[in-house]
């Protein structure tokens, strides 16, 4: 994603001839749109005005967590471009002059860039890509037939209804498993389903607990599709039990939640859920806070936070992959479940809450990866507009 606005001159612009660019095959080829450009301007762009204007007590609470700043790119493109630009943009205006908002979150320090001209393309339709369609339903592979192609765990397989576990022939840790869905189709989830994989990967999480008292830090994410980096397509899922610490980056949101409490008083996911509901951007439905993220990883991340592993957060998380997929086209996506551990250790784990992370990874079609130099090591380029993400969410949670 980071660099498709570089990539392509317009045919119209630049005729070649019938010249072939030689990486036709593997660049995100510029169509012109299908309806124009919406001429409204996305909320995210004023998002500091937004924050501004909230009572103070409410806009305190947003400044200690995050910071906002805005710019304005301009550039100069050639009468030959254009036509082109018209056609894709518009109008000339609209690219000359971009505006960008960059976001921090001073507690965790992730960071997220906005930019105006690619936030107002919220729908761009991808294509429904057969290659896609034919790769889901293509079955015969090791998960298939879990018992006979996959290794077991220590303790044997944990048994769901729609599910059975494996234990990964490559692992990531010294217990690393897989929910293997007895659904081959990725995609294909419903309610039901969704809460079984879960509910399968932590009762293997406690199978695994239970012959290593040390393995008590649980991870539980899901990968769709290749670009989220599924090297299997069969619908799966994988978790993990880890000693002596929580993975880096759950430890560091641990610390940094603590130090927000130390330095504030009050518990940060509180707060950061109710920065984002005086803005809009969050809301609550059966104890789970929903919150389409303000510094996101990447396209459309929604959190979820609960008090437990409950049925309602279950439910949330199929909830919000069934938006993703059917409200918003997402076909290839990240799932992460973060928690506090299985037994009592010796860190401060009060007010963590059971917290998803639920992120798209792009067109599986486009081959470009969508995470670049930036993200590793900058501020995540962020294309979607976290209050359309929420009006999103919102009326496919509570329609
Ligand atoms: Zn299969």
């Amino acid at each position: 994603m980071s660099d498709e606005d570089h990539d392509s001159a317009p045919a119209d612009a630049a005729p070649s001839e019938g010249q072939e660019r030689p990486l036709r095959y593997v660049e995100k080829r510029r169509e012109r749109l299908r309806v124009p450009l919406l001429l409204i301007t996305p909320d995210i762009v004023h998002l500091a005005e937004l924050a501004a204007a909230l009572p103070a007590p409410e806009r305190e609470r947003f400044q200690r967590i995050f910071h906002v700043s805005a710019c304005v790119g301009v550039l100069n493109p050639p009468e030959t471009m254009q036509q082109w630009i018209e056609g894709y943009f518009g109008s000339v205006e609209a690219v000359r002059e971009q505006r960008i908002v960059k976001v921090t979150n001073m507690v965790t320090m992730e960071g997220a860039l906005f930019n105006d001209l690619r936030a107002r393309r919220p729908m761009e339709a991808r294509a429904v890509s057969d290659a896609v369609k034919e790769a889901r339903t293509r079955i015969g592979d090791p998960f298939c037939w879990p018992e006979k192609a996959t290794p077991e765990d220590v303790f044997g397989r944990v048994r769901g209804r729609h599910s059975i576990t494996a234990s990964n022939i490559a692992k990531y840790d010294g217990f690393h498993g897989l929910v293997v869905f007895h659904e081959h189709d990725p995609l294909a989830f419903d309610a039901d389903e969704v809460a079984d994989y879960v509910e399968t990967a932590y009762r293997w999480a406690l199978a695994a607990h239970e012959v290593d008292a040390e393995a008590q830090y649980f991870f539980f994410m899901w990968n769709c599709l290749w670009k989220a980096a599924a090297s299997i397509l069969h619908g799966h899922a994988q978790m993990t039990v880890t000693r002596g610490m929580h993975y880096a980056k759950v430890e560091a949101l641990r610390r940094a939640a603590l130090a927000y409490r130390q330095e504030w008083g009050c518990n940060y996911f509180d707060d950061l859920y109710a920065a984002h509901a005086d803005l809009g951007l969050a809301f609550e439905r059966d104890g789970v806070r929903v919150v389409a993220y303000l510094t996101p990883v990447k396209e459309r991340e929604t959190l979820l936070l609960a008090d437990g592993l409950s049925p309602a957060l279950k439910r949330a998380l199929y909830d919000t992959l069934a938006c993703f997929r059917d409200w918003m086209g997402v076909e290839s996506f990240n799932v992460a479940m973060l928690m506090p551990p299985l037994a009592e250790t010796d860190e401060d784990w009060s007010g963590f809450p059971v917290m998803v992370r639920a992120v798209d990874r792009g067109d599986p079609v486009n081959r470009t990866g969508d995470i670049g130099g930036m993200e590793l090591y900058a501020a995540n380029v962020i294309g979607t507009d976290p209050f359309f993400v929420a009006e999103q969410l919102k009326e496919a949670f509570l329609a």
